[in-house]
């Protein structure tokens, strides 16, 4: 027996809903590790955006600069958090781990500009593209968001 339908009062033990009713119909899922090409892991705990800890990359564009970032982990959440430099949200951005510089790793082409592409983190070390999160390297994109590589795939052939 999974507990008593009466509590020690005599009462109905109803289980506690309050949260359930609370939460809205878009799903808060957040992403606690995420994995550079090199198996680095970008979640930084010292880097909180919309109240979780970021995905942190280092940023560099022509107009842009270079500096450090971090996006919103939770997913469909286009947040993020400028730590260092003054990114241009309109230039698309070259993302690299902060760790050991390497580019994260093009998944397609993004629709909102020329020049702009969603890049991937992996959700394990291993990197697997099926396994995998993307984003728009555009800040002002609503793709920016981060969202599984297969419905980044979905949603660019969809775009066509
Ligand atoms: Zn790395
Ligand atoms: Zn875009």
């Amino acid at each position: 027996m999974p507990g008593n339908m009466f509590d020690d009062k005599g009462r109905l033990n109803i289980p506690e809903v309050k949260r359930n009713e609370k939460k809205t119909v878009k799903a808060e899922v957040v992403i606690n590790a995420i994995y550079c090409p090199e198996g680095h892991n970008l979640i930084s705990v010292d880097h909180e955006v919309s109240g979780f800890p970021g995905i942190t990359v280092k940023f560099n564009g022509r107009k842009s600069g270079s500096g450090l970032l971090s996006l919103s982990a939770v997913f469909g959440d286009t947040s993020y958090k400028v730590i260092e430099g003054d990114p241009d949200p309109h230039e698309p951005l070259d993302f690299s781990c902060p760790h050991c510089g390497t580019a994260l790793d093009v998944l397609a082409s993004c629709p909102c500009d020329p020049d702009a592409v969603t890049v991937m983190c992996y959700l394990y070390p291993k990197k697997d593209p099926h396994q995998a999160i993307a984003f728009c390297n555009l800040l002002s994109c609503p793709n920016s968001a981060v969202i599984r590589s297969g419905e980044a795939i979905r949603l660019l052939s969809e775009s066509r």
